[in-house]
């Protein structure tokens, strides 16, 4: 976040304006605009989205509130959190788990906490999400065994997910034939061009990289319902069984019974009250309109969204929203 980014042209232009017509006006026009940034994840994925779906309702407003935000792809949600805490980022999405470990300082964050983290609301569910090749053989998770795996960036929220797994089955890198660790966005081409065997998403759907990669080759989405995955959900508060619904991917007609997580929006502690408050308030004001920008958003419920899913405190510009709605108490 680069807190009070001052833009020069524009500050400058607008300082002329309120000198010529209304003096004190200057108080306010001091205070510039603030451009924010939000970490998102790969193009085809839903964190895209969220990203130019707030932007875009922010941005209807910038005339009153001066903010000006854009929504980048990144690497997906430990990206995002690293992005926040060194400033680069003003806020992002990541996934309930990743949030939950950064604060307490477990799993990829386990050499420091991140304490000053702050959610800002829960959004879509989204299962983890195993696709294979047809041809590969695979059917169950124990299948991956020996085959070619994309377990994700670094850097990705799968990638985080993926190694929970994988610690839970007792597996390494060596336990397949071949890792790659490309990015949401290729994945889908990887696969159909038959250079993986599977690939490993933690995304709401429906969503275009599934969509994508079961429409050019032969694919199907695999279960993960064993005792392992039942043990993971068991230990961790903030992993849950999860269904994809059948019927959203071709030749995908039945649900498929798997673990997964929710996407969280994210933020600092040092980004300003007012700059939350304010994006909260576009989103919170419009919210019809946001739940029409992908099918993913279309059950949201605004006051769950506030109070369930959380494990960071609140954002203080996030909380006085909430708390003026009745959403939750002071
Ligand atoms: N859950 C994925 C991640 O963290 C991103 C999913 C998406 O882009 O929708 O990194």
């Amino acid at each position: 976040m680069k807190r009070h980014a001052f833009s020069t042209v524009a500050f400058s232009g607008a300082l002329l304006a309120a000198a010529a017509f209304a003096a004190p006006a200057m108080a306010e026009e001091e205070e510039g605009e603030n451009y924010i940034t939000i970490g998102t994840g790969g193009q085809t994925g839903v964190y895209y989205v969220v990203g130019q779906s707030v932007c875009r309702l922010v941005n209807r407003g910038s005339d009153d509130h001066n903010i000006r935000c854009n929504a980048p792809s990144t690497g997906g949600s430990v990206a995002n959190i690293n992005g926040i805490k060194s400033g680069e980022l003003d806020m992002g999405v990541a996934q309930s788990d990743v949030q939950y470990q950064a604060y307490n300082g477990e799993g990829n964050f386990e050499d420091e906490a991140f304490d000053d983290l702050r959610a800002v609301f829960r959004i879509h569910g989204e299962p983890l999400t195993l696709l294979a090749r047809e041809d590969s053989g695979i059917e169950t998770l124990d299948d991956l065994e020996g085959k070619r795996v994309n377990i994700g960036n670094p850097g990705s929220g799968q990638r985080n997910t993926m190694e929970v797994v994988m610690d839970a089955k007792g597996w390494d890198e060596d336990s397949f034939s071949m890792v790659s660790e490309l990015d949401a966005s290729e994945q889908a081409a990887a696969l159909a061009d038959n250079n993986i065997d599977a690939m490993v998403y933690v995304v709401g759907h429906p969503n275009g990289s599934i969509q994508e990669a079961t429409t050019t080759v032969d694919s199907r989405l695999i279960p993960l319902d064993d005792e392992d995955v039942q043990g993971i959900v068991d230990e961790y508060p903030y992993y849950t069984s999860s269904t994809i619904p059948g019927g959203l991917y071709k030749n995908n007609p039945d649900d498929v019974e798997t673990f997964g997580v929710s996407a969280t929006f994210v933020s600092s502690a040092d980004v300003d009250e007012d700059v939350v408050y304010e994006t909260v308030k576009a989103v919170f004001d419009d919210f019809d309109r946001f739940k029409r920008l992908h099918p993913a958003f279309e059950n949201l419920d605004a006051e769950e969204m506030v109070s369930e899913g959380l494990s960071a405190p609140l954002h203080d510009g996030a909380k006085k929203y909430y708390v003026e709605q009745g959403w939750i108490e002071e």
